[in-house]
């Protein structure tokens, strides 16, 4: 029988560079799953439905909520976003990893259904960079950075329940360690199922 997939949640703040560094990931590791998250946020610039997030209203993300579809699901930011359950299934009973982008709630959650999953608290160097990051990125209102940056400092003090932490200093070094852990992994205990 073939070896099941691993499970890594990557979690950290808005603006520490999650998607940056997994990007960098992707560029180097082939055999990887993205998980698609749905939310009702609203696609920024250059955003393509079904590629970073499913775009979904209200309504249709509390129907996926009532039917039992997310893995988790919480609210972020004033929007509600979810891990479709699925898919993600399918890939780890081919024996492929799956990589989750999520925020610290939602981690827990996958945490306590999923212990066997790998979690990784991406910090930013501190919180004037994450400040400097967020502006820089120019996606979000200045209502909406300070949002973030307030839940900012309730996620950053859950980084020691991570399994491991990785400073996004420079996103290259930081893919590299990410890239370590999951190589560590595959060689440590596969998950029981
Ligand atoms: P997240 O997905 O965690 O919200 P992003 O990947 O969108 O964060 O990064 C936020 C901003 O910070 C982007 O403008 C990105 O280009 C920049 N950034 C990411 N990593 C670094 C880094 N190591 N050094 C400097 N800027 C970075
Ligand atoms: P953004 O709006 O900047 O794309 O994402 C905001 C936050 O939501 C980020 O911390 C991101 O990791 C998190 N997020 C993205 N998808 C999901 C998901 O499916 N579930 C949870 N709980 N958080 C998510």
């Amino acid at each position: 029988m073939s070896k099941r997939g691993r499970l890594f949640i990557v979690s950290g703040p808005s603006g520490s560079g999650k998607s940056t560094v997994l990007g960098e990931v992707f560029k180097r590791r082939d055999r990887l799953y993205f998980s698609v998250s749905a939310t009702t946020r609203a696609p920024r610039p250059g955003e393509t439905d079904g590629v970073e997030y499913f775009f979904l209203d209200e309504e249709r993300f509390d129907q996926m909520v009532e039917r039992g579809e997310f893995l988790e699901h919480a609210r972020y930011a004033k929007c509600s976003y979810g891990t479709p359950r699925g898919p993600i299934e399918e890939k780890l009973n081919a024996g492929i990893d799956v990589i989750l982008d999520i925020e610290v709630q939602g981690a827990k959650q996958v945490k306590a259904r999923m212990p066997e999953a790998v979690s990784v608290f991406l910090a930013p160097p501190d919180l004037r960079e994450l400040e400097r990051r967020l502006r820089s990125r120019g996606t979000e209102s200045e209502e909406r950075i300070a949002l973030r940056l307030e839940t900012a400092r309730s996620e950053l003090r859950e980084a020691e329940k991570y399994d491991y932490v990785v400073v996004n200093d420079d996103f290259r070094r930081a893919a590299g360690e990410l890239l370590d852990i999951i190589d560590r992994s595959e060689e440590t205990e596969p998950s029981k199922n």
